[in-house]
């Protein structure tokens, strides 16, 4: 079975991976050699990771590194595939263009999935010839290690499907989940308020930043702070997701916290521009200290 992934950043790279690990032939598209070459080596760092740790001999590594191929005109490199997991930027326009390619390049059988963290897979399979064959494959950061796939059934996606890609899922050593598409999904649209309340919790001063972390990673066994995980998410990705919910939903409780908005137009985004709620060593997800932004 061929499965073409478009993006090779965070999470192209990842499903690309895992994907070639359990046996797929896996043609990985990007728009540039050196975006391509940048997600190979990431994958060759966490493949050496796992041979490290024991959980993949040599020889496995070898063989999945020889299952993935690279590619920058898409056309190729979707031209035998059964499947296309699309994860490039989080942009409508971008993935409108990219599922009206798919579409004209695709193997006319192949089911065009996408990684999507907002965008509607009904309106994304609006653009195609084969809405029934489109649908969501929400895979979770980092890809190799995290269990889940939300599954989103688009408003006309086929049952056979929908049972074949939570089939594929389950091959990789995933866990897959079905949900319906409507905004945010399952996982968005519970997280992103959490993150949104422990914000306006911040905003309002109840607490501290390390206050409010603290009482969710001990008091609820998360494994990190709701502000902290906004950081690492990226408060740019944060707000984008709140206003969907916002919008989608019609219902003012999703309303992004004024303080989020206002660090956003300031450029702190968190761990990628070096601040958020903490402070990181440039380059790094070291947190440096926690900062109190009692406003
Ligand atoms: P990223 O910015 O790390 O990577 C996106 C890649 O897409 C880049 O390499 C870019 O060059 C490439 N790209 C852009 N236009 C393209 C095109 N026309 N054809 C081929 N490649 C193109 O982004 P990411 O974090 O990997 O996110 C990708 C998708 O996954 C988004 O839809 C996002 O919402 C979703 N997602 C992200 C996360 C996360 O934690 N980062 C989690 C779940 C889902």
């Amino acid at each position: 079975m061929n499965v073409a992934v478009i993006g090779s950043g965070t999470m192209g790279n990842g499903i690309a991976h895992v994907f070639a690990q359990h046996g797929f032939a896996v043609n990985l598209i990007d728009t540039s050699q050196a975006a391509l070459e940048r997600g190979l080596a990431t994958i060759t760092k966490n493949l050496d990771r796992q041979v490290a740790k024991g959980s993949l001999s040599g020889t496995d590594k070898t063989a999945t590194l020889g299952r993935l191929a690279l590619h920058t005109v898409l056309a190729e490199g979707v031209a035998q595939a059964d499947l296309v997991v699309e994860a490039a930027t989080e942009n409508v326009e971008l993935k409108l263009q990219i599922f009206r390619d798919l579409d004209r390049y695709a193997p006319a059988g192949a089911i065009l999935a996408s990684n999507t963290s907002s965008i509607s897979i009904t309106k994304i399979a609006a653009v195609t010839q084969r809405p029934a064959q489109v649908i969501g494959m929400h895979f979770m950061n980092p890809v190799p290690v995290m269990k889940l796939v939300e599954v989103i059934r688009g408003y006309a996606t086929a049952a056979d499907v929908t049972a074949r890609v939570m089939d594929l899922a389950r091959q990789l050593g995933k866990t897959p989940t079905e949900v319906n598409d409507y905004p945010g999904f399952v996982a968005n649209r519970i997280l992103m308020p959490m993150i949104n309340e422990a914000i306006i919790s911040l905003f309002e001063g109840v607490a501290g930043v390390e206050e409010i972390d603290t009482v969710m990673r001990l008091g609820m066994a998360h494994p990190m702070g709701p502000l902290q995980l906004a950081d690492f998410i990226g408060l740019d990705v944060c707000l984008a997701i709140l206003r969907v919910l916002h919008e989608g939903l019609g219902n003012p409780k999703y309303a992004p916290c004024p303080l989020l908005v206002n660090m956003v137009m300031a450029g702190k985004l968190g761990v990628k521009s070096g601040e958020g709620f903490y402070q990181y060593t440039a380059g790094s997800k070291e947190l440096v200290v926690a900062e109190r932004l009692q406003r």
